[in-house]
């Protein structure tokens, strides 16, 4: 069977609408996404742009999709006119970019700033000192991308099977969430819309929904283990 129906219906009923389920569906067919839709699924995920631009036409219009791989500046054109919410973003010249084509579109495009919460050196995302001059320094900068809106953080937790490791991590990205929710960014007194903390996968979903995530990215669970990616 293509798609787990058992785990997906523990997965929605381990959520109880606290927090969003996107489908992981990278290096699966079409079928299968449509096989969960069928289902009653809305949400899914892709981590390659030329893949995602040859299914979206193939599957319902109402999919919201959200891109969640490390996506380049050059590529943002071709996925700006459906995108639902751009996960991975880690630069102000990405941002800068997401704004642009959004801009030419005249729509606006919802991202998340993806945070470096694990030990390992290969993933990306801003550190917190980053993200500090980011909304400090770079402020200005910031307020002139009038076309996007910052929905929130996204983070991925070191491979391992440290559970307190993995738990540290989450709350790590839980406390930088709610600091950088109450941040104003204006003279105003204005804060980021901050409405969506995307953490936990296949393997640590449970734990990040103890820790407040609000959006979970689930893959092998649902549609099986990848051959390849
Ligand atoms: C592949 C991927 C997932 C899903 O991983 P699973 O372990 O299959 O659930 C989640 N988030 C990101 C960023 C991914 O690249």
């Amino acid at each position: 069977m293509a798609v787990n129906k058992e785990q997906y219906i523990e997965i929605t009923n381990a959520l109880q609408h606290k927090a969003i389920l996107v489908a992981v569906s990278k290096t699966k067919p079409a079928e299968d996404i449509q096989a969960l839709y069928n289902l009653g699924q809305r949400h899914f995920g892709e981590n390659y742009v030329q893949e995602l631009v040859a299914k979206q036409p193939q599957l319902p219009a109402d999919i919201h999709w959200h891109f969640i791989g490390h996506l380049q500046s050059n590529k943002v054109k071709q996925i700006a006119p459906f995108v639902f919410l751009i996960h991975g973003v880690d630069s102000l010249k990405l941002l800068q970019e997401i704004d642009k084509q959004a801009k030419k579109l005249d729509k606006n495009i919802q991202v998340l700033l993806q945070v470096h919460i694990a030990k390992e050196e290969t993933k990306f995302g801003f550190s917190e000192n980053e993200l500090d001059d980011l909304f400090n320094t770079a402020g200005n900068e910031l307020s002139a991308l009038q076309n996007i809106q910052i929905k929130g953080l996204m983070g991925m937790a070191s491979f391992t099977q440290d559970t307190a490791l993995i738990a540290a991590e989450f709350s790590y990205l839980k406390s930088l969430f709610d600091k950088y929710a109450a941040l104003p960014i204006n003279e105003r007194g204005e804060t980021l819309p901050f409405e969506y903390l995307s953490m936990g996968m296949s393997s640590d979903y449970q734990l990040a929904l103890q820790y407040s995530s609000t959006m979970v990215r689930i893959g092998s669970l649902l549609f099986g283990e990848r051959k390849q990616e």
